[in-house]
């Protein structure tokens, strides 16, 4: 579900752990709450106390759920694992909040799952055909179902074997009797970190995270890496087939925190870079730099300081507009954007306006922002976005429309400026925005990233997606 008034690309999910800590339900509700970018639809904790597991798992948002001691007070333990969801995989309904949980053969496993599996929906076929009782319809629910049919018997084992059947991005962290284990999937798609607090170890979506609790960052987990860490120590395993390392590109354009570390970049320091690659690949003759609140901002700082022109916040974003608008009766819908961000009309008024935004995904906000900054009373506005732009839907763990909603795919650069009614408007370039991550785009053949929204260059075959473009076809075919 996108909110109406959000047209952003939106990360699925975000994941927390902690081993050995005598208050490791807090810690993960604490961490949780420095994710809740990741997610906002829903929230779930699941603990073991050396006797049992308890979770408490549920739709809203972090502070509502766990805010005030309320379901924190009832997880009790030295190990937990928790889970910030937005979704799309299986939908909004209450079963699908993770971690999910069950008992195998070999213990208790709780699993909380960052990204989307590509052949989840072959796979539960397959499973339902073998007598499989699904309680869900969230694609992580596969992994439970494959690791408890493995013939491992150490879970460890189990879940290995289960995820040598599977395609797609995934960052695990995952919770026994024993260990806490953190892996990556061989691509490395999405993010997931090590941290450590006193004596326990943290496993963490982002880095920002690590800091809300006072946990130092002690490295990155790395692609195909599987990390177990039991009381006597941690062990790295390395279980998958090794390729070549893909991760998501967007994450230093938008989904991560910019406060976070991602993989040895500040996020916050990339924006900027970007933004200053954007003013010398697409220089406007203007009287200011004004930002998208919030997430145009850092990007916006860069391409001031690069152009010279001054930085102003001719926008004011409302962060309180919670969930109540989220879904807008048709009175109030009009009203629209505005709900969301408003013009200082006394900054604007008479100006020409660079207007500087992470991305364009269906061009809906896009366009009224830019009809509310003139109706502010600026005389141009020249739209700059600090990314490429946006034509392949993404498979690995992001909530995108259909390609055939997305502007970029539809309509070129001077049919999206018409669209949008900008004076001009322009993209960094993929060049730019490498240059700008500091990174060759290739070494060798191998490319360094996913950009696969950018270029249509997926790295993981979204097998249910062309199994479903397959059938259409075939339907097409028919009919
Ligand atoms: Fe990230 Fe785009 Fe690749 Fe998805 S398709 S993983 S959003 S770069």
């Amino acid at each position: 579900m996108t909110a109406p008034f959000d047209d952003k690309l939106h990360e699925e999910c975000g994941v927390f752990g902690v081993f050995g800590h005598d208050d490791a339900p807090a810690l993960t509700a604490l961490g949780l709450h420095a994710l809740q970018h990741r997610g906002q639809e829903a929230a779930g904790i699941v603990a073991f106390d050396g006797k049992q597991f308890t979770s408490e798992r549920h739709v809203g948002l972090v502070g509502d759920v766990f805010g005030n001691e309320g379901h924190v007070a009832k997880l009790k333990g030295r190990n937990a694992i928790g889970h910030v969801r937005y979704s799309t995989t299986g939908g909004s309904v209450s079963r699908n909040v993770q971690p999910m949980f069950a008992d195998l053969s070999g213990g208790g496993l709780a699993i909380a799952h960052n990204g989307n599996l590509t052949n989840a929906r072959l796979l539960r076929r397959e499973l339902v055909a073998e007598g499989a009782i699904f309680h869900s319809t969230s694609d992580t629910e596969t992994i439970i179902h494959l690791a408890a049919r493995s013939h491992y018997e150490v879970i460890v084992e189990k879940l290995i074997d289960a995820l040598k059947h599977v395609e797609g991005a995934y960052s695990l962290v995952a919770l026994t009797s024993k260990k806490l284990i953190g892996v990556r999937d061989p691509y490395g798609v999405r993010p997931l970190v090590l941290g450590k607090l006193d004596d326990a170890m943290i496993l963490s979506s982002e880095t920002c995270a690590l800091d809300i609790i006072g946990a130092e960052f002690v490295r990155d987990v790395q692609p195909g890496e599987m990390l177990v860490v039991t009381k006597e120590g941690i062990e790295s395993l390395h279980p998958f087939p090794v390729k070549p390392r893909r991760f998501c590109i967007f994450e230093y354009v938008y989904f991560a925190r910019p406060d976070s570390m991602v993989e040895g970049k500040n996020i916050y320091d990339v924006r900027k870079r970007i933004g200053a690659e954007l003013a010398r690949e697409a220089p406007a003759v203007a009287d200011m730099v004004v930002p998208v609140p919030d997430s145009g901002v850092p990007a916006a700082l860069g391409f001031a300081a690069a152009s010279g022109l001054p930085f102003e916040l001719g926008i004011i974003r409302n962060h309180y507009i919670g969930r109540t608008f989220i879904e807008p009766s048709d009175r109030i819908r009009h009203l629209g954007v505005k709900l969301k961000h408003n013009a200082n009309r006394a900054k604007l008024k008479g100006k020409r306006i660079v207007l500087v935004d992470d991305s364009i995904v269906r061009g809906t906000t896009s366009k009224k922002i830019v009809e509310m900054v003139r109706d502010a009373g600026a005389t141009e506005v020249h739209f700059r976005i600090a990314s490429p732009p946006t034509t392949h839907s993404c498979f690995y763990g992001v909530d995108t429309p259909n390609k055939k909603d997305l502007l970029a795919h539809n309509l070129d650069l001077a049919g999206m400026r018409d669209f949008i009614k900008a004076d001009s408007l322009a993209f960094v370039s993929m060049d730019g925005l490498y240059r700008a991550m500091g990174e060759a785009k290739r070494i060798g053949s191998a490319p360094q990233f996913c950009d696969a929204c950018f270029s249509g260059d997926y790295p993981i075959e979204p097998t249910d997606a062309s199994e479903f473009r397959r059938q259409l076809s075939l339907l097409t075919e028919v009919v």
